[in-house]
């Protein structure tokens, strides 16, 4: 017997993938990677897409749970879908039912590829009121077309019955009523089944970020929905210069090393000369135009914001050679703070 158990690395995943796999049945726990899940960024050395260093820790928390993590990566296709969903938004860019249908229709494909016989959830009813209502998980079933198949372990015994429940796959003695948003009955089961490595309940999907959300309604606005430009969103002070040109500034030396590694062909970089400086990104269709903007925000946000003049590096990913700029006004703040994007 094989399960596949949606994962995200919280309490309730860890200990639904424990419930199943200490009973025998194999646990495939599956993650969606999606470029809205906060932590730090790197670029992946072999296939150069940026990747957070999550998985690793995942890795530990599936193997903690008895079950082998499996990583799925969402695609153009769920940019989209946050894009325009059917179901509408949470309080912000959080569209969570269709979220929720996409990850069980995707969850159902992975089943049949894996020859394995249902799902499995840590959804607890009346958890979260978007999507933990019955009547709502009842319906993403039913839209995902994998009615009875999902099992909830923690709330199995206030929902209807699953194919698993009735073919007696799984063991009644280890199907649970818990329900509501609090988390003591799951701490005690953790303590049960040793569960001690897990996520925070707040942790996790920027699309409930206000700031992350205000900048990607920005890039949504402006017909971007490419992953490069969303994992840029996580960091730096962003400014919308054009239509078609933004300009990413890096807060500190880590944000700089990141945006240093999501550069793309034809981007341009900038930075002060001879002080500390923030790495700055300039992209879009005629960002020349914007040199000089750019430069003076540059200016602004480093340690020769208050220096009469300061030269500026700037060069083109793959084709200029540096050139500079000499800086000798400071962009006035009324119109710094009308190009940022909060
Ligand atoms: S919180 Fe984010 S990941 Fe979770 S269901 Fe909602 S949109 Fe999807």
């Amino acid at each position: 017997m094989k399960a596949v158990v949606l994962f995200s690395g919280g309490l309730d995943s860890c200990l639904v993938a424990k419930i199943i796999s200490s009973q025998g049945i194999e646990a495939i726990a599956l993650y969606f990677k999606t470029p809205f899940v906060s932590g730090k960024l790197y670029r992946d050395p072999k296939t150069g897409v940026p990747q957070s260093t999550e998985i690793n820790i995942l890795k530990r928390r599936a193997h903690q749970s008895g079950a082998e993590l499996k990583v799925f990566s969402t695609g153009n296709d769920y940019i989209e879908l946050i894009r325009s969903p059917r179901y509408g938004y949470g309080t912000n860019l959080n569209p969570c039912i269709d979220c929720k249908i996409y990850f069980y229709r995707c969850a159902f494909e992975i089943m049949k590829e894996e020859d394995a016989q249902f799902l499995v959830t840590g959804e607890v009813l009346g958890q979260r009121p978007m999507t933990q209502s019955k009547p709502i998980l009842i319906m993403m079933e039913r839209r995902a077309e994998v009615e009875k198949l999902v099992l909830r372990p923690l709330s199995a015994k206030l929902l209807p019955r699953t194919i698993p429940e009735e073919k007696g796959w799984v063991r009644d003695d280890m199907l649970y009523d818990i329900q509501g948003r609090g988390r003591r009955r799951q701490m005690e089961l953790a303590k049960e089944f040793n569960i001690t490595d897990y996520s925070s309940p707040a942790g996790g999907c920027l699309l409930t970020d206000p700031s992350f959300c205000n900048r990607l309604k920005d890039l949504f606005d402006h017909n971007i929905t490419e992953m490069n430009d969303i994992h840029l969103l996580k960091l730096g002070r962003h400014f919308r210069l054009s239509e078609n040109v933004k300009l990413i500034v890096g807060r500190n030396q880590s944000e700089n090393r990141v945006i240093g590694e999501l550069v793309e062909p034809g981007d341009i970089l900038l930075e002060v000369v001879g002080y500390g400086s923030p790495l700055c990104l300039l992209r879009g269709i005629g960002a020349e135009a914007f040199l000089k903007v750019s430069a003076q925000i540059c200016k602004r946000y480093s340690d020769a914001r208050n220096v009469a003049k300061a030269k500026i590096r700037y060069w083109k990913v793959d084709e200029l050679p540096t050139r500079y700029f000499t800086i000798t006004k400071n962009i006035p703040e009324p119109e710094l703070k009308e190009k940022m994007i909060i």
